[in-house]
C-alpha cells in the first residue's frame, strides 16, 4: 500500500533533476502530487508545467517574470498562485502543505531554500550540491534542529546511503568510495584541453544533465564538490574519502568495511532511480529505469583519476582540508569560471587557474552564519569576475 499522498514542492522544475522528477511523479499518481514548482527565467515552459501538474503554487525566480507568470496562468484558468524573487523560493520550501522539497536548482542560487525546507523539517531530496559545498555545517545543523530527513539524490551519495549501516551508524566503515566516469576528456593529456569548447565538454558519455554540471563532470570538479558533499552528509574525514574512475557509470559508489565487505549500489545511469528512491524511502517505486543487462555490459573498468590534467579535483581536496570559508571561495570560483567558459570568455585550462588564483587570494577563515559564507561567495565572484575580464587567472 502506498502510504498517504505525499504534496511535493520541486525547486529547479525546468532543469533536468526536475524533468526527471516528474517523470517518476507522473508514473505513480495516486502516491505524489505537486504542490509547487520554481523555475528560474523560462516562464513558458513553467506554466506548460502548471497546465500539466496544476500546483498550488508557482515561483519565477526572475521578477522579470512575474506578469508573465500571472497573465499566462489566467489564460490558462488556473488556480495557481503565482510567485516571484528569490524569497519566494524560501517561502515554498518551508510552505506546511508541502511534506517533500526536491531541492534541484542549479549553483548557490539553491542554498536558501535548501536550509529553508531543512529547518522546516521537510522530506528534502538534494541534488543542489553546490548548498552543501558551501553551508554544509549549516545545512546539516539545520537538518537535525529541524528534524528533517535529508536524502541524498546526486547518484553517487544516493549510492552510499543505500550502502551504510541501516542503522544510521558509521560502525565497520572503513572508506567510501566515490566512483567517477572521467567526463568526456578522459585519458586527454592537460595539454591537448586547451581548445576543447563548450559543446566537447557537455557533451558526457553517460549522463544527459545540465551545462553547469556538465562542465563540472569534464574538469572533475564535480568530483570535488561530490567528495565535500560526501564529507557533510556521511560525517567521515577527507581522508576516508576516495575517488575511483569508473567509465561505465554503473556503479555508483561503494562502502568499503572494516571486515573487507564492499557494498555497491549498481544501476543504468538513470537519475530516476536515486529520485524514486528518495521519494519513497524506505519503500521502493517503480522509476521508469531499465533493468540493468550485465552480460551487455561485459565488463566493468577502473582506473586513478588524473590529477595532472584534471587539478580540480586535488583543489577540491585542498579547500576541504583548509575548511572554514575555503569551500565556499572554490564553489563560487568555480560558478564564475564555468559560466565565463559556456560564454566563450576562458579557456577550459582557465577554470583550475581561476580557482587556484582565488582561493591563493583569499586564505580561508573560519565559517560562521550563512551571512558570513554569503559575503565570502560574493567577494571570490568579484574577484573571479575581475580575473576574468582581465583575460583569466594568469
Ligand atoms: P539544470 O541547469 O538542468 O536546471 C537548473 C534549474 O535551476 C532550472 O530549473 C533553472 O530554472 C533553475 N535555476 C537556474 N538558475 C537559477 C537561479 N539563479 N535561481 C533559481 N533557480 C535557478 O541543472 P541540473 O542538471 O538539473 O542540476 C540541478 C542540480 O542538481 C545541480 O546542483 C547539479 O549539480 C545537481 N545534480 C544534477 C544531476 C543531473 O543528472 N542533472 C546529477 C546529480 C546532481
Ligand atoms: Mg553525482
Amino acid at each position: 500500500m502506498a502510504g498517504p499522498l505525499k504534496t511535493i514542492a520541486l525547486l529547479g522544475a525546468t532543469g533536468s533533476i526536475g524533468g526527471s522528477t516528474l517523470d517518476v511523479v507522473a508514473r505513480h499518481p495516486g502516491r505524489f502530487r505537486i504542490g509547487a514548482l520554481s523555475a528560474h527565467s523560462r516562464v513558458d515552459e513553467l506554466l506548460a508545467l502548471c497546465a500539466r501538474f496544476r500546483p498550488e503554487a508557482a515561483v519565477i525566480t526572475d521578477p522579470a517574470g512575474y506578469d508573465a507568470l500571472r497573465e499566462g496562468l489566467r489564460a490558462l484558468g488556473l488556480p495557481t498562485r503565482a510567485l516571484a524573487g528569490p524569497a519566494a523560493l524560501d517561502e515554498v520550501a518551508a510552505d506546511p502543505a508541502n511534506d517533500t522539497v526536491v531541492a534541484a536548482i542549479v549553483g548557490a542560487a539553491g542554498v536558501a531554500s535548501t536550509l529553508a525546507a531543512a529547518r522546516a523539517g521537510k522530506r528534502l531530496l538534494l541534488a543542489n550540491k553546490e548548498s552543501v559545498v558551501l553551508a554544509g555545517d549549516l545545512l546539516m545543523q539545520a537538518v537535525a534542529e529541524g528534524g528533517a530527513t535529508l536524502l541524498p539524490v546526486d547518484s553517487e551519495h544516493n549510492a552510499i546511503f543505500q550502502c551504510l549501516p541501516a542503522d544510521g551508524g558509521r560502525g565497520g566503515v572503513r572508506r567510501l568510495l566515490l566512483t567517477a566516469s572521467g567526463g568526456p576528456f578522459r585519458g586527454r593529456s592537460r595539454d591537448s584541453l586547451a581548445t576543447v569548447t563548450p559543446d566537447q565538454a557537455c557533451a558526457h558519455p553517460n549522463w544527459v544533465m545540465g551545462r553547469k554540471i556538465s562542465v563540472d563532470s569534464a574538469t572533475l570538479m564535480n568530483k570535488g564538490l561530490e567528495v565535500i558533499e560526501a564529507r557533510h552528509l556521511f560525517g567521515l574525514p577527507a581522508d576516508r574519502i576516495e575517488v575511483v574512475v569508473h567509465p561505465q557509470s554503473v556503479i555508483h559508489s561503494l562502502v568499503d568495511y572494516v571486515d573487507g565487505s564492499v557494498l555497491a549500489q549498481l544501476g543504468n545511469p538513470d537519475m530516476r532511480t536515486a529520485i524514486a528512491y528518495g521519494l519513497a524511502w524506505p519503500e521502493r517505486i517503480d522509476s521508469g529505469v531499465a533493468p540493468l543487462d550485465l552480460a551487455a555490459l561485459a565488463r566493468f573498468d577502473f582506473e586513478a583519476p588524473d590529477l595532472a590534467a584534471f587539478p580540480c579535483l586535488a583543489l577540491a581536496f585542498r579547500a576541504l582540508e583548509a575548511g572554514g570559508t575555503a569551500p565556499a571561495v572554490l564553489n563560487a570560483a568555480n560558478e564564475i569560471a564555468v559560466s565565463a567558459f559556456l560564454q566563450g570568455e576562458l579557456g577550459f585550462l582557465g577554470i583550475p587557474d581561476l580557482i587556484q588564483a582565488c582561493l591563493d587570494a583569499m586564505p580561508a577563515s573560519p565559517a560562521g552564519s550563512l551571512d558570513d559564507l554569503m559575503a565570502t561567495d560574493a567577494e571570490a565572484r568579484r574577484l573571479a569576475r575581475g580575473l576574468v575580464a582581465r583575460g583569466g587567472a594568469r
